[in-house]
């Protein structure tokens, strides 16, 4: 059987929180010795929408150190900047080359992101192919996906079956893999839409200062019913703390008997995740040279496999090497 590969990819748009660790980064880590990881991170994918270029910039060099601070073990787990390994593009263009408009316009994220208003980027529509170019580039066999991001895997699988049928075998078709966390959580002042980098107000970074942590586990909107159980209709805020207490901790919490006690509890699990990450980050950014030499290095290991892809690809299609 052919060894697991995968691809777990973070969008520079911002800073990492706390869904993003719990339900991303910590099942990589988990599974680094079982599984060949890449942790991509997609910088091109940030300029699918309005953006500060000094911000892209920064969010992918702290990105990238926040991993590691996290416990992405470089050696066993190359740390991609998307931009430096631009077989990606190349590939995305050869993809778009066998996806259909009325196919990309269909996707639920782009129908959202593009009703947003303001101008509509042409790279906004096109993006699940980029991301079908991230993922088939590396020949890898399973993607973790969260629920937000299903609909552009089965996109990908779905290119990468016209691309074989058509043009002779060439990619791999990846499955999409439920993270070993079920854990998604949710935002703390809006416990009905998902913690994000790019919306939202109740979101933990994961940098956050301890004062920050605790001001907006404090602030969570809870409920009128004075009883701490989950119930994600009725009870959407509490239900989160109850979840992402469990997750912080690993462990099924027993009842605290009110909510400022279950919020000092959520507050301290979260301290004692956050705290040594921030310690180690605050190393590591000591260092900027180490992390862009992981990052070079990563792009240097992963580009034999990325180069024999585009070199089947552009074969199959018909482009003369
Ligand atoms: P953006 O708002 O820019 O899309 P994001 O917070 O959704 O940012 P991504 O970079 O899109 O973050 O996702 C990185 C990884 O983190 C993905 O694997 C995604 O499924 C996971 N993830 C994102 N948000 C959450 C969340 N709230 N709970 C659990 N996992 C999450
Ligand atoms: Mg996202």
């Amino acid at each position: 059987m052919a060894p697991t590969r995968r691809l777990t990819g973070f969008q520079a748009t911002g800073h990492l929180h706390l869904g993003n660790l719990l339900g991303a980064l910590r099942p990589l880590i988990a599974a680094q010795g079982a599984a060949q990881s890449i942790a991509l991170i997609a910088d091109l994918h940030a300029m699918t929408i309005e953006h500060n270029p000094a911000d892209v910039r920064a969010s992918a060099l702290e990105q990238a150190t926040v991993l590691l601070a996290a416990g992405v073990d470089p050696e066993r787990t190359p740390i991609v900047l998307q931009s430096q390994v631009r077989e990606h593009t190349e590939l995305h263009y050869l993809l778009e080359c066998v996806a259909g408009f009325g196919e990309a316009a269909r996707m639920i994220q782009f129908k959202e992101k593009s009703a947003a208003g303001g101008q509509v980027r042409l790279s906004l529509l096109t993006y699940p192919v980029l991301m079908s170019a991230d993922i088939l580039l590396h020949d890898v066999t399973q993607v973790p996906v969260g629920e937000d991001q299903r609909q552009h895997l089965e996109l990908t699988r779905t290119l990468a079956h016209r691309f074989n049928t058509r043009y002779g075998t060439t990619f791999t078709v990846p499955e999409g893999v439920q993270p070993e966390s079920a854990a998604r959580i949710m935002d703390l002042a809006e416990p009905t839409a998902k913690m994000s980098k790019s919306a939202g107000a109740g979101r933990i970074g994961l940098l956050d200062p301890p004062e920050v942590v605790r001001r907006t586990v404090a602030r969570a909107v809870t409920d009128e019913f004075g009883v701490v159980r989950r119930d994600p209709q009725r009870q959407p805020g509490v239900t989160n703390l109850i979840n992402l207490l469990a997750e912080c901790t690993g462990r099924e919490p027993a009842d605290p008997g009110s909510y400022g006690a279950l919020k000092r509890e959520v507050t301290d699990a979260i301290e004692a995740l956050l705290a040594p990450l921030r310690a180690r980050h605050a190393e590591l950014a000591e260092d900027p040279g180490y992390v862009r030499g992981v990052l070079a290095e990563s792009a240097e290991r992963v580009r034999p496999t990325a180069a024999a892809t585009v070199r089947r690809a552009r074969a199959a299609i018909g482009l003369l090497d």
